[in-house]
């Protein structure tokens, strides 16, 4: 079959490509509405990482884990894949599974979204949950147990001490916003989860931009609701995971959070997760100090997994400061 020649044809390499190839190269969006009132020479940007194929930044060290497992030998043969979750990582997991023949095992807090449950099922993983109260480190002590009881059945992935997790970052997020910015980005700003977004992507670009400035966020108290991040000091730190990295790290509540992903949707067309709603404030925090900069942070997935929490998504926005960047709820 001849394809059109039009703009929607594609290329024969990209018709013949697996899942695989179409993690990363995610788009890089400027904020366009919620940045009035910075200084005209500021500019905020954020990657569109829910553009990856599993629907998240965690695409990338699912994908590099998988393949650099699969490449030690260490995966194969039936052996399942074990990790703990908090969702966005088991279905980056349970997708490559699929699609490469991996059998995927995942301990998971119950209180997890009902959508997040849906989608590892609908993807064929198999669920072991775990206690909510303990959170995500409920999950993680599970997995170690299991696969210590088991250690024929399973191989650990283990997540927050694999070092191809932040690798995935250094080779693919770094770079990708290196060019992305022609290398003028000044300021980089990601959450804590793992830390592999941080360690990966900061390594890098503090290679090529020595005075860059690398700033981390975090939730500002243990019991929060902004998934995928971690509030370090009250939690188990991950290996990979080094507290004198960031330049600063900024702490952000999780109301803040949720009104911003209120406002990325409805003043941006950006229908983004929590932790990007995070990302956003932590990110306008930084730039509204600047007389000159660019900032860029990472959107980590879509709010399509967030849609049961109704009160997040039709509460009214609050009505603060015409320029969104000095709002109660930024600061
Ligand atoms: N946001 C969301 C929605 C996530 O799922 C994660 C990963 N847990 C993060 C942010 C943080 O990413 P990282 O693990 O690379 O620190």
């Amino acid at each position: 079959m001849t394809l059109p020649d039009t703009k929607f044809s594609q290329t024969e390499s990209d018709s013949t490509t697996d899942l695989t190839s179409h993690v990363g190269n995610t788009p890089l969006l400027p904020l366009q509405r919620l940045g009035h009132g910075l200084s005209p020479r500021v500019k905020v940007f954020a990657k569109a990482e829910w553009f990856n194929p599993g629907g998240s930044v965690k695409d990338r060290p699912a994908l590099n884990i998988i393949q650099t497992a699969l490449a030690n030998g260490d995966l194969g043969n039936g052996k399942r894949l074990l990790d703990s979750t908090s969702g966005n990582m088991g279905i980056s997991y349970a997708t490559f599974g699929a699609a490469l023949g991996i059998p995927i095992t995942l301990t998971i807090p119950s209180s997890a979204s009902s959508e997040r449950f849906s989608i590892l099922r609908a993807l064929g993983a198999e669920l072991i949950l775990t206690d909510p109260t303990e959170g995500s480190d409920g999950a993680i002590l599970a997995a170690r147990k299991l696969v210590k009881e088991n250690p024929g059945l399973y191989w650990y992935a283990n997540q927050y001490n694999n070092p191809a997790n932040w690798q995935a970052h250094y080779e693919t997020t770094g770079p990708e916003i290196l060019s992305q910015t022609n290398g003028e980005v000044t300021h980089f700003v990601a959450g804590l989860g793992t830390s592999g977004t941080l360690t990966g992507a900061g390594k890098y670009l503090r290679q090529q931009i020595l005075d860059i400035n690398i700033i981390a966020f975090q939730p500002d108290a243990a019991f929060h609701g902004l998934e995928g991040l971690k509030h370090m000091p009250s939690a188990i730190q991950p290996g990979i995971y080094d507290p004198d990295f960031a330049d600063e790290i900024l702490e952000v509540r999780t109301e803040a959070a949720y009104e911003m992903a209120r406002r990325l949707a409805r003043e941006e067309g950006l229908f983004v997760g929590i932790s990007s709603g995070a990302a956003a404030v932590a990110a306008l925090r930084v730039a509204s100090e600047l007389e000159e900069g660019i900032v860029v942070t990472l959107f980590p997935d879509a709010g399509y997994k967030y849609l049961s929490d109704k009160s997040l998504w039709e509460s009214p926005l609050h009505m603060g400061a015409p320029n969104g960047v000095l709002r109660e709820g930024i600061g």
